[in-house]
């Protein structure tokens, strides 16, 4: 991993009485560690790859507590490590992002949530949901509700947050079911403080090991028959005592409000934006003060019936807020109160959108909704209403003043290693035609955009191969899968390569060997140069397919697009029949570069030689056509207008954001497209070499362009 947190790690250190200020998935890493846990684990993925990240960091102070350490291949592995709490009093955490990790881990999840646990588990989900969500749009809720696991949703506020970890670890041990902790992108975010306490080392740890023999009781294992009667543990005893110990601790709030006659029911992670919209329409302050009153779920699943009735049972009407479909929730409270002949009217979709992030837009228009439907007493409610349409008419107006906004699609970081695969691509089909592209989970899915649009299906993490199974025997052209190295050990070495040759497939996959699990913020994989400990792990993705059989097998230099391009024709042509493998290498550029300016910076401390490089285009020969933009979709690559008086087009351009990959030269060599790229290497504390071959290539190009010679500060050449 090139990010570090070591400032973020200090704060681990914290003690009793202490202020820790940060991010609310910071905070997450503190309250394990305050809980007192014996191991953590996790796979990395957006909202929660710091809280992995962190602990990386944090190995000292882990090692201190005895706290083990796991950075899993994939969420599956993370949920099967969690086993190590159905037998022994050990707590564990393992992290991973929601709903895809959960996707995968929902085997081990589901065998660990029948036997049960002993040594409490929380399991910190970042909740991908919403307009910001990479991937699929669904909720972690229905797990909770099939597997009988806990759901935690706290209040995005440090203060709460931390107490549903540690109370949450107590939930899981006192009800023996392991325990879910969902976090939105805004929650991991959310800045505050909180007192600290001193980091617990658990009774039993690598410093502490449990003495004797291993447990053994057949009714721990989920496997029939024992599964029947853990099935009634989940309803008679685990569910009734959760429902206890949440009521007991309180950990639902009841935010009063004057306006008793109605009420709001909301998960605890969407509660701030409840109040921010009820303040924009006058119902609330700034401080988190309501007048309507508000029930809030910092435990989504279970509800527990006697705190519902009793906010419900005075009430008129009750508005549910939870986003998305199904919704889970405002059927188990319709249920709840018809089955206690509570009449309260209860409503929540159809105000609120059945799909889609509710953000203010919606929050505001359905709050005023439910205030104008319901009409509570000691308020004008046709007055907010009118207030809320107010405050939103302005932006039909601003819409309609900006016009038509040209789309930004997400694009490849400058310079990345992987672009130039797909250009190599775009150049081969150009010879050979359309072909099926089965995309993967990764930074290459942004192929899919413009100005390559090159990927028919995305079936998950690891599975481009996979999922071009049934595509290859059925179509013309042999499908290409592409894959990630992240994807490949993830899961796509046992799901793609495994099963192709298992079934004597055909057809062509690429995978792109970058080095890191770059989307998600460059941790190292199996097959990367360095591993958290240092030492390169050893694995390497050549060998490894070697090892399964793999007989067609390249590893090609992905800037390298003329052979690429003559590799992925040879794959896609040759009357060999099997598996055709592309390992397509090079690292990823945002963690070169930041390896890159560290290095350099020292080199330039110590008065070393440093160079630069970087690309530019020659304004005159540049023929305005911009086949290298459609090719490359380089953002360092733009246009400007063009010098020359009597030419209209604009003319391609290099700009300062330029990391000098060399893409744009080798695409117009490779596409046979006009020569106007060129090379210049800036070279800092140049030697002596440097400057003798600046002073003789200035003379030769003084001479051919008759121009004056003279003395530059720094050699600078082109080629
Ligand atoms: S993070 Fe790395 S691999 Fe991903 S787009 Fe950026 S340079 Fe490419
Ligand atoms: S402008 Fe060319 S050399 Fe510079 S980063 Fe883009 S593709 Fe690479």
């Amino acid at each position: 991993m090139e990010r570090s947190f070591k400032k973020e790690v200090q704060a681990l250190t914290l003690g009793d009485g202490d202020t820790f200020h940060g991010e609310g998935i910071l905070a997450v890493t503190k309250a394990l560690l305050q809980s007192g846990v014996s191991y953590v684990g996790g796979y990395q993925g957006a909202p929660v790859s710091h809280l992995l990240d962190v602990l990386v960091d944090a190995q000292e102070i882990m090692a201190d507590l005895g706290v083990h350490l796991e950075t899993c291949t994939n969420e599956a592995a993370a949920a099967a490590m969690l086993g190590a709490s159905i037998n022994y009093p050990l707590r564990g955490a393992v992290t991973w992002k929601s709903i895809v990790g959960t996707n995968v881990a929902a085997d081990a999840l589901s065998n660990l949530a029948s036997p049960g646990v002993v040594g409490g588990v929380m399991i910190i989900l970042g909740e991908d949901y919403g307009e910001g969500a990479s991937v699929i749009q669904e909720r972690s809720y229905a797990y909770a509700m099939k597997s009988s696991m806990w759901l935690l949703d706290p209040r995005p506020d440090l203060p709460t947050i931390v107490r549903m970890v540690e109370e949450g670890f107590e939930l899981s041990e006192a009800s023996h079911a392991p325990v879910m902790m969902e976090l939105r992108v805004r929650a991991c975010h959310v800045t505050g403080e909180f007192k600290t306490k001193a980091n617990r080392r658990a009774a039993v740890s690598g410093k502490n090991r449990l003495p004797g023999p291993p447990r053994f009781e057949y009714g721990k294992l989920a496997h029939p028959p024992v599964t029947f009667s853990q099935e009634r543990l989940k309803v008679e005893e685990r569910l009734p005592t959760a429902q206890k110990f949440i009521r007991e601790r309180k950990l639902n709030e009841v935010i009063e409000g004057d306006l008793a006659d109605i009420g709001i029911i909301a998960l605890g992670g969407l509660t701030n934006g409840v109040l921010r919209a009820l303040e924009r329409l006058g119902l609330a302050d700034l401080y988190g003060a309501s007048r309507v009153p508000i029930y809030v779920l910092n435990v989504a699943f279970p509800l527990v019936p006697e705190e519902l009735r009793a906010f419900c049972a005075s009430k008129r009407a009750v508005l549910v807020v939870e986003e998305g479909a199904p919704d889970y929730i405002e059927q188990a409270v319709n249920t709840e109160l018809r089955r206690s002949d509570i009449q309260t009217r209860v409503l929540g979709k159809g105000l609120l959108p059945h799909a889609g992030e509710y953000q203010s837009e919606p929050l505001i228009n359905g709050l005023a909704d439910f205030v104008a439907l319901t009409q509570p007493a000691g308020i004008a409610a046709d007055a907010i209403l009118a207030r809320a349409k107010a405050m939103l008419s302005h932006k039909t107006g601003a819409l309609k003043e900006l016009g038509d906004i040209p789309a930004r699609p997400p694009n490849f970081c400058t310079g990345c290693p992987e672009r130039p695969v797909f250009s190599a691509i775009k150049l081969m089909q150009r010879e050979l035609g359309p072909t099926h592209i089965s995309a993967d989970i990764g930074c290459h899915s942004f192929a899919t955009f413009a100005p390559f649009n090159l990927g028919n299906s995305i079936l998950g993490y690891g599975m481009s191969l996979a999922s071009a199974a049934a595509v290859g025997p059925n179509m013309e052209r042999r499908p290409i899968a592409v894959m990630g190295d992240g994807g490949f050990w993830h899961n796509g070495l046992v799901t793609g390569v495994a099963s192709n040759l298992f079934n004597k497939g055909d057809g062509v996959l690429i995978v792109m060997q970058n080095g890191y699990a770059s989307a998600t913020g460059q941790q190292y994989l199996p097959s990367s140069s360095k591993s958290r400990i240092g030492s390169a792990p050893g694995m390497t993705i050549e060998q490894t397919l070697r090892a399964f059989g793999v007989k067609w097998l390249r590893t090609v230099r992905t800037y390298s697009v003329a052979k690429m391009t003559k590799t992925l024709k040879e794959a896609m042509r040759t009357a060999e029949r099997g598996l055709k493998v592309i390992i397509a290498d090079g690292e990823c550029q945002l963690a070169r570069q930041r390896r890159v300016r560290a290095e350099d910076a020292e080199k330039l401390k110590r008065g070393e030689r440093v160079v630069k490089t970087r690309f530019g285009v020659d304004d005159e020969i540049c023929t305005g056509d911009h086949s290298c933009i459609r090719l490359s979709g380089c953002p360092s690559l733009t246009v400007k207008p063009n010098p020359d008086p009597l030419r209209t087009d604009p003319v391609a351009t290099v700009i300062e954001s330029c990391v000098g990959c060399g893409l744009c030269g080798e695409v117009a060599h490779a596409a046979v497209l006009c020569p106007s790229f060129y090379r210049a290497d800036l070279v800092r504390n140049a030697n002596s070499w440097d400057r003798a071959l600046h002073r003789v290539r200035r003379a030769v190009i003084g001479w051919l362009a008759r121009a004056p010679q003279g003395a530059a500060p720094e050699a600078e050449a082109r080629a």
